[in-house]
């Protein structure tokens, strides 16, 4: 009786135990929120140079959606996704310093994505220069954009204030339909997919997974990436283009989780052919269901371990224009280049001298193991590829984090020339390109920021 009872007390304080290792094991804390940035007016739409006229109605709602983690020490972050095209410099750094009043975080903590969306409203003093804004859509693109700053802070702050246990698992999947734009016409490629043809150039098919679930194991969040520019459509009507519709098949497919995009460094990448609504729902589809594959299978866990790190490095110009250069344009400049002749000539009239370079935003997570660096603007390709053979096939690598600022071109993408390399007015910056050093620069920069990583 004796022997058993003694057995019988073992097997509850073994219960007892493991039980107490169960509860005790250190979890990941979760909170989310998202709301609807669709305009309620007829506004200009961002991304595109050539449009002339106000939205004209929505396709689906576009969206912000917050997802703060705590790991096991109490260290946070956050991560806001949204449908916009791009974030000016100036929301970036109110929201910034918005965050770390409120709630003691630092930019390290703080990761402010964009999907590129050219459907998305335009926002002031992004790419601005881009639009025939007659006083009234001025007015009505500057009080979204004060707006939108404001509901962006309130977002995260829900998400802070709702965190609950949580598991974190990895994964990665694969979609296809990003074609390199600088290395391929874009008439040509109907037909060379039709004969089976794989378009030339550089392109980075993976897409990185983050999953979120509660302690019954359901879904919370599916952080999902891809590179390629979201501009399947070029339409009047608010929409998500390709990423909108991959979050909504995700999101219809899983009930109850948040599906966030974040957009990989697509800054040459293009979704071809393109242009019809079917082909921005066919490539949303395609890309939720090769996010549906991974997170169906049994994923990589990650222990509730988190470290962060961030710095600006300085991005020179290769140079100014002068009053003649900028002159010259005001007669022979596109639109956009007039408009940005006139705004620069009076910045010059004003006596406020031109800067020579930008702050340009690196920053680096590591989830147990998991590296996961975030660039500000429109990075090129090759970057992904350079940071995947120096830190590991796992590496992932966001870009159009932080501002907009402008193209990122590698050096091979510099010394080519082209689009993406000799544009920077057209981000409103005083100048046309880097200096050639551009890659370097930023490449020693992640190259510090990864270091702080290290316990
Ligand atoms: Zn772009």
């Amino acid at each position: 009786m004796m022997y058993k009872r003694t057995i019988w007390m073992s097997i509850l304080a073994l219960g007892l135990v493991s039980r107490a290792n169960a509860d005790d094991q250190p979890m990941w804390k979760a909170g989310l929120a998202k709301a609807v940035i669709t305009p309620k007016v007829p506004m200009w739409l961002a991304g595109y140079g050539g449009r002339d006229r106000p939205s004209e109605g929505t396709l689906h709602d576009i969206w912000i959606k917050a997802l703060s983690l705590e790991d096991a020490k109490g260290h946070r972050v956050v991560l806001l996704t949204s449908d916009l095209c791009g974030m000016p410099k100036w929301m970036y750094d109110s929201i910034c310093a918005s965050l770390k009043k409120s709630d003691g975080l630092e930019r390290d903590q703080i990761r402010i994505t964009n999907s590129h969306n050219h459907c998305a409203p335009a926002v002031r003093g992004d790419l601005e220069d881009y639009y025939p804004l007659d006083d009234v859509q001025r007015k009505r693109v500057y009080d979204y954009s004060d707006w939108l700053e404001r509901e962006i802070i309130r977002t995260i702050r829900a998400s802070l204030g709702n965190m609950r246990a949580a598991t974190v698992s990895s994964g990665e999947g694969v979609c296809t339909f990003a074609v390199n734009r600088r290395n391929n016409k874009e008439a040509d490629i109907p037909e060379m997919l039709k004969r089976g043809e794989t378009p030339k150039g550089p392109v980075d098919h993976s897409v990185p997974i983050l999953v979120v679930r509660d302690t019954k194991d359901e879904l919370l969040a599916i952080v999902f990436g891809y590179a390629c520019h979201n501009t399947v459509l070029s339409f009047y009507q608010w929409c998500g283009d390709y990423a909108g519709f991959a979050q909504i098949a995700l999101e219809k497919k899983y009930p109850g989780a948040m599906a966030m995009f974040v957009d990989g460094c697509g800054g040459d990448q293009n979704p071809l052919p393109r242009r019809t609504v079917e082909m921005a729902e066919k490539y949303g589809n395609q890309l939720a269901a090769g996010v549906t594959k991974v997170v169906d299978q049994k994923m990589q866990s990650l222990a509730p371990k988190l470290r962060t790190a961030f710095e600006f490095v300085d991005l020179p110009f290769e140079k100014n224009p002068t009053r003649l250069e900028l002159n010259v344009h005001l007669k022979d400049g596109s639109p956009v280049r007039v408009r940005w002749a006139k705004r620069m000539l009076k910045q010059l009239d004003d006596g406020v001298p031109f800067a020579k370079s930008h702050p340009y935003a690196v920053q680096a997570w590591d989830f147990d193991g998991q590296l996961w660096i975030a660039l500000g603007g429109e990075v090129l390709v090759d970057y992904a590829h350079r940071y995947r053979k120096e830190y590991g096939a796992k590496t992932w690598v966001t870009s159009y984090s932080a501002d907009l600022t402008a193209y990122i071109p590698s050096e091979r993408n510099w010394r080519e020339g082209g689009y993406e390399v000799g544009y920077l007015h057209e981000y409103m910056l005083p100048a046309d390109r880097w200096t050639r050093d551009v890659e370097d620069r930023i490449s020693a920069s992640v190259s510090r920021v990864v270091a702080k990583l290290k316990p």
